[in-house]
């Protein structure tokens, strides 16, 4: 049976309607050759629209975003247009907040052939995902935190309600990865639990989830060894959960690992609304070039197709999911179509038509 799915699709600032015309074009060829259709609703939000009308997230483009079955976004921001206290415009923060999407999700794939600053021993290959909590932690008194003359202080918050949503989360996650036979069915807490009461909490609750799931493997890292162990033996890793703070630092730790934030993809997941944009921002300095790099923003299509797929028991789209992400992977391997940012000179048109080319 064909089924119908509503996108909600923020383009954004800067280079954001770059990337995002050549992700939609590839997700409508997919739609068009698999058996569900994505109605896609361009919605105003950022900086430039905040600029013009006063406005950084229309109340309508809210509530297309509550109405929809997924969200796609590219980014948001500009330095140069801020709030009368100085802060930027970040629609994707409120989203975030407003939608309650607790589970930040930051794949990590090294394949051969891709660019990596490691040194990679033959044969191996990075597959792990990075989830960040992403609504508390240290995040939780942003815009908030108290200053005087003397100290500053920020507090960090992790409740159990959250918590036992992100473990459960993550562990479906693992137990997904290892029946799609691509994880080793391994969940690992990474926390500072030797050092803070707040983090031995976390970890008990994780504890609790863990017993629920006794065909997976659950561990536990501090958050300082897991940046070494980013480093010097990535493939060991499965899914990685984490706190908010130390999620953000993780989780740019492996775009590094692939090789820059052009190819990092991401999704922040709730229990009933998602957000997939790529992990970097608006990059004003290039925009309006027709440079910008589309993979890291088709690849989190890519994420969104599985989402779906696997939330609505739709193995067709699971599929295309997979094989986008092959097709994009495909074409980083080969190494002729990449734009500046990987070290090529394509544009951002010819690296979507090379991706196209595959599928
Ligand atoms: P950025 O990620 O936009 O850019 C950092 C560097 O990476 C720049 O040199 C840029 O040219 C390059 N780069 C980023 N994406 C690229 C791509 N797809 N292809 C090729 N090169 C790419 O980070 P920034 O400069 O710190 O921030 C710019 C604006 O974006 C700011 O207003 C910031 O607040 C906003 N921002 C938004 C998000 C989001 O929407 N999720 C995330 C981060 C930053």
């Amino acid at each position: 049976m064909e089924r119908a799915f509503k996108i909600a699709v923020f383009d954004g600032d800067g280079i954001g309607p770059e990337i995002m015309a050549p992700a939609v074009e590839i997700l409508t060829f997919l739609a068009q050759s698999g058996n569900y259709e994505l109605a896609f609703e361009h919605v105003p939000a950022g900086a430039a629209h905040y600029d013009r009308t006063g406005e950084s997230l229309p109340a309508a483009s809210m509530d297309a975003a509550r109405a929809a079955d997924a969200i796609l976004l590219s980014a948001m921001g500009l330095p140069s247009v801020r709030y009368p206290d100085g802060t930027e415009i970040s629609p994707q923060i409120d989203l975030r907040k407003a939608l309650t999407l607790f589970a930040g999700v930051r794949p990590v794939r090294i394949f051969p052939g891709q660019q990596t600053p490691l040194n990679m021993p033959e044969g191996r290959e990075v597959d792990f995902v990075l989830i960040r909590e992403s609504t508390e932690g240290l995040f939780h008194t942003q815009g908030r935190g108290e200053v005087s003359e003397k100290e500053a202080r920020e507090t960090l918050l992790i409740t159990r309600e959250i918590s036992e949503k992100l473990f459960r989360f993550a562990f479906n996650l693992a137990q997904t990865r290892k029946d799609q036979g691509r994880g080793k069915g391994r969940v690992t807490c990474v926390d500072k639990a030797n050092v803070f009461r707040a983090f031995a909490f976390f970890r008990a609750i994780f504890d609790a989830e863990a017993k629920r799931h006794p065909d997976l493997i659950a561990d536990h890292a501090y958050v300082d060894a897991t940046a070494l162990w980013f480093v010097l033996k990535p493939w060991d890793f499965d899914v990685l959960v984490t706190e908010n703070m130390f999620g953000d630092i993780l989780s740019d730790l492996g775009a590094g690992l692939m090789g820059g934030l052009g190819v990092a993809p991401s999704a922040d997941i709730g229990e009933h609304h998602a957000v997939f944009q790529p992990c970097h921002g608006s990059a004003p300095d290039i925009a309006g070039q027709g440079i910008a790099n589309p993979l890291a923003m088709i690849l989190s299509g890519a994420m969104m197709l599985d989402w779906l797929g696997v939330k609505h028991d739709h193995p067709g789209m699971v599929a295309d999911g997979t094989r986008l992400r092959e097709a994009v992977e495909a074409v980083i391997a080969e190494g002729t179509t990449l734009t500046g940012d990987l070290g090529g000179t394509a544009t951002t048109g010819q690296a979507a038509a090379a991706v196209m080319a595959r599928l």
